[in-house]
């Protein structure tokens, strides 16, 4: 299936987690595509490899997407590299739990900085070579959190609630250009960041709310990404994607 044919695709925090498997989603469907990661240099390295023998063009770029200067150069980076952006997944994130009157203000600024101001940077300079090209798809990684909020999570929440606002003023101010802004919230999926509630004593508490069951897989997230980036959702924007297995009801 090539969905995404002669399409380039830009995911940031593409080495680990719901960003490789979107990485590798888009690659099987054909997009080139150029990732970013902080920390983990050898493991972007393998995804890199891995997407190349897929047959699609791949690059990975080392770049804090929490800085605005870094985005500038990517964006720019990736134009020279590969001459165009038809999507941008905004999915690197972190999370630094922890309750309210224990969370100190660098805590709270590095969540706010990382997941809410790298949404705000990237998607600044990618809505330039978008706007030129009048065509483009945003995706920014939201969370089930977001919209029902979590003791313990208040930075992370009020970070992907941000989002939702933000992407739904993206797609007001730039629908008229035929680029579209959506947003995905993921339940709990089975990634290195949750990795201690699935292994915690609170495991089956959070199943139980689950009405499917189970945590979800990063490929299931990608699934809809993939379907947000392709033409299937040429009439939609402004809208979150709750993948979260019922957990939102
Ligand atoms: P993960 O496994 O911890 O992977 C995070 C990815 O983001 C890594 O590739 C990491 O790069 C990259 N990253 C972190 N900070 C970065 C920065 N400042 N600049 C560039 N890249 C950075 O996380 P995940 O579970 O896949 O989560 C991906 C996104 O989905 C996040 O936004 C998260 O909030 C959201 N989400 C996850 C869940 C879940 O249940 N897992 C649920 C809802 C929403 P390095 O490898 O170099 O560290």
């Amino acid at each position: 299936m090539g969905l995404l044919k002669y399409k380039v695709a830009i995911v940031t925090g593409g080495s680990r987690g719901i960003g490789e498997a979107i990485a590798k989603k888009f690659a099987a469907n054909g997009a080139d595509i150029a990732f970013t990661y902080l920390s983990s240099e050898e493991k972007a390295k393998a995804v890199e490899e891995e997407l190349a023998a897929m047959g699609v063009r791949a690059k990975a770029y080392k770049s804090d997407a929490a800085s605005m200067e870094d985005s500038e150069k990517l964006i720019n980076d990736v134009m020279a590299e590969f001459g165009r952006i038809d999507i941008c997944v905004n999915n690197a994130g972190i999370s630094k739990d922890n309750l309210l009157l224990r969370m100190g203000e660098d805590q709270w600024s590095q969540v706010i900085q990382t997941n809410l101001n790298s949404v705000y940077n990237m998607t600044k300079q990618v809505i330039r070579p978008m706007m030129k090209a009048r065509s483009g798809s945003i995706i920014n990684m939201s969370s089930i959190i977001g919209i029902r909020g979590n003791a313990g999570q208040s930075s992370y929440a009020a970070s992907k609630a941000g989002i939702i606002g933000f992407t739904k003023s993206i797609a007001a101010e730039v629908g008229s250009r035929n680029i579209r802004c959506n947003a995905i919230a993921p339940g709990f999926i089975e990634t290195d960041m949750t990795q201690y509630l699935k292994e915690g004593e609170g495991a089956q508490g959070y199943l139980s709310r689950i009405p499917l069951g189970r945590f979800g897989s990063p490929e299931e997230v990608a699934n809809v990404a993939l379907f947000l980036a392709s033409e299937l959702s040429s009439y939609i924007t402004g809208q979150v994607v709750c993948t979260c297995g019922g957990l939102n009801m």
